[in-house]
Order: C-alpha cells, then sequence, then structure tokens
C-alpha cells in the first residue's frame, strides 16, 4: 500500500457555486451550511475526511464579497487569505458553463506556488458533452497549470476523481485528526451554523445579510443540551419579519433548527431563540468582535 498522506484543501469560488453542497457531500455529513442565498458561509469551517491512505482537512472559505465594502466583507476576504496561506491545495470551484469576473478574481487570490485544482461543478446543468467540452478548453486555456475535474457535487458525480487528484499534491505524513473527526468546530459553532441557515433559508429574500446569530448559552447534561441562541438583525422592521404573525416564523426557524441539531449531536436539544435590534453593525469592526468574529 502507498505511504499515508494528510493535508490541506482550501475550497475556493465565489458565492454559489456549490463549495458547501460540494464539502458536504465529500465528508458525507451536513456540516458546511448551504443555501439558494449566495454569501451565507461566513466563517471558515473544516471538513475532514478520512480514508484508509489519506486524510483530507478541507477549509471552506466564505464567498468573495467585491460589490460591498463593509467592515464585515473586509473582514471576510482577509479569512479567505489567510485560509489560503499554507494550504497544500487550493480547490477552486466553477460553476460548468458560466465564468464571470468574479471567477477570475478567485482564481487571481491563489498563489502561483500552491498546487491548483479546480472541480467544474453542476455538470448536471449542462444538456450534452459539447458545452461542456468546449468549457473545460476554456478553462484550461486560462488556467494551463490547473487541473481540472468535472463533478456533480449534488448527484456526487465524479468526486472519487477528484480526491484522487487533491491527493496527489498532499504531503506524505500520518494523519493530523482521528479518523471519526468530522470537523474541529466545536458544537457551539456548529449550532450557530445550523440555525442561521434556517433563518436564511426560511425568511426568503427579504432578510439582508446584515444579521447574525449568536449563542448565548451552551449546556450539555448528559445526552441532552440546552442551548439559547439570540438572532440579531439591524432594524426593528427586520425583528418582525424574523419574529412573524404571532411568532410562527420564529417558530418554524427554531424548530427546523432544532431538527437538523438532534441528528448532528445525536441526542436531545432544547432551545430558545430570541431576536435582538443592533444598528449598524456591519460597519464597525468592534461589534463584530463582541459578536465573535474577532478570530476573522
Ligand atoms: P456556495 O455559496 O459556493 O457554498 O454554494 P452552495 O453549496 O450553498 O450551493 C449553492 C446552490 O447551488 C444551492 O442551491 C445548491 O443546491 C446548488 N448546487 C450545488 N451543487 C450543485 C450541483 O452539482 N448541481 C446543481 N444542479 N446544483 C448544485
Ligand atoms: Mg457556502
Amino acid at each position: 500500500m502507498s505511504a499515508f498522506r494528510c493535508g490541506t484543501v482550501a475550497i475556493v469560488g465565489r458565492p454559489n457555486v456549490g463549495k458547501s453542497t460540494l464539502l458536504n457531500k465529500l465528508v458525507g455529513q451536513k456540516l458546511s451550511i448551504t443555501s439558494r442565498k449566495p454569501q451565507t458561509t461566513r466563517y471558515r469551517l473544516n471538513g475532514i475526511l478520512t480514508k484508509l491512505d489519506t486524510q483530507y482537512i478541507f477549509v471552506d472559505t466564505p464567498g468573495f464579497q467585491m460589490r460591498h465594502k463593509s467592515a464585515l466583507n473586509r473582514a471576510m476576504n482577509r479569512t479567505v487569505t489567510d485560509s489560503l496561506r499554507d494550504m497544500d491545495v487550493a480547490l477552486l470551484v466553477l460553476e460548468a458553463g458560466q465564468l464571470e469576473k468574479e471567477d477570475r478574481d478567485a482564481l487571481a487570490i491563489i498563489s502561483a506556488e500552491t498546487p491548483l485544482v479546480i472541480a467544474i461543478n453542476k455538470i448536471d446543468k449542462l444538456a450534452g458533452n459539447g458545452p461542456l467540452l468546449d468549457f473545460l478548453k476554456m478553462v484550461a486555456a486560462l488556467c494551463p497549470r490547473a487541473e481540472l475535474v468535472p463533478v456533480s457535487a449534488r448527484l456526487g458525480k465524479n468526486l472519487p476523481e477528484l480526491l484522487k487528484t487533491i491527493r496527489t499534491h498532499l504531503p506524505e505524513q500520518s494523519a493530523i485528526y482521528a479518523a471519526d473527526d468530522l470537523t474541529d468546530r466545536n458544537e457551539r459553532f456548529l449550532a450557530a451554523e445550523l440555525l442561521r441557515e434556517k433563518l436564511f433559508r426560511l425568511t426568503g429574500d427579504e432578510l439582508p445579510y446584515g444579521s447574525s446569530v449568536t449563542i448565548e448559552k451552551f449546556e450539555e447534561e448528559g445526552q441532552m443540551r440546552r442551548i439559547h441562541a439570540a438572532i440579531i438583525v439591524d432594524k426593528d422592521s427586520h425583528k418582525a419579519m424574523v419574529i412573524g404573525q404571532k411568532g410562527l416564523k420564529l417558530k418554524e426557524i427554531a424548530t427546523a433548527a432544532r431538527i437538523d441539531m438532534e441528528k448532528l449531536f445525536g441526542g436531545k436539544v432544547f432551545l430558545q431563540v430570541w431576536v435582538k435590534v443592533k444598528s449598524g453593525w456591519t460597519d464597525d469592526e468592534r461589534s463584530l468582535r463582541t459578536l465573535g468574529f474577532g478570530d476573522l
């Protein structure tokens, strides 16, 4: 058998190309949040996949935020750059048939020394092989040093090929994490991610990006978890929207989040959620830190 390999893989790409979906499919667990709404991944999140001869440590980077220039977006872009430093492989995700300026921007921040694999995702959306071949040729011309692997994250198509390609760039060394570790993020963090995902999904397009979730209390009693969370919004009108008629929207959000938490943690969860208003926080670096963005 070949020597064990272990290393870090930065997943990079503009919003909505399917980075979170791909990570979830690869590590086989719902850890990174996904959404139809771009830019819902605000933190870096490691997913770990351990095979017989390889350990892949994935870092899901937030989407690029070229259009807005608030402190929050600057912090997110810093996360992208930071997560690329010291990575063994950069995995750029593109959407098949769609090459946009933001994709080129994503490509531009990857240093020429970092081995580059490009996953051409959502091939299930293209009709026939012709358009895919044309797209592959275009990307190969744009970036000759990259290895291209067409995949469908949603259908799980060609993912073994993608892993094989990534593996060739990982250093020979023993595993860093235990074989059954899925992520190095703790449950408190995952609870916030799951609640945030439901918030974005269930409030539709009205809720602006300037809202966040913070976990105020996380207690374990045996197999049971008691979690107090706050949804923090910009304005009173957003608060009313999240709470909904007779509190029904908030109840829907909290229930969906609790069900996912119970699945992930493997035990009962008592979840209480409050909605709080905090004006202008996206433009205030200090409030970012208070809210737990200090490590960005
Ligand atoms: P991210 O912003 O790059 O993390 O993208 P997400 O993983 O949140 O995915 C954005 C949207 O693309 C979601 O609606 C996914 O279901 C969808 N998506 C992801 N992968 C595929 C794929 O292989 N095929 C299709 N048709 N849709 C996909
Ligand atoms: Mg994402």
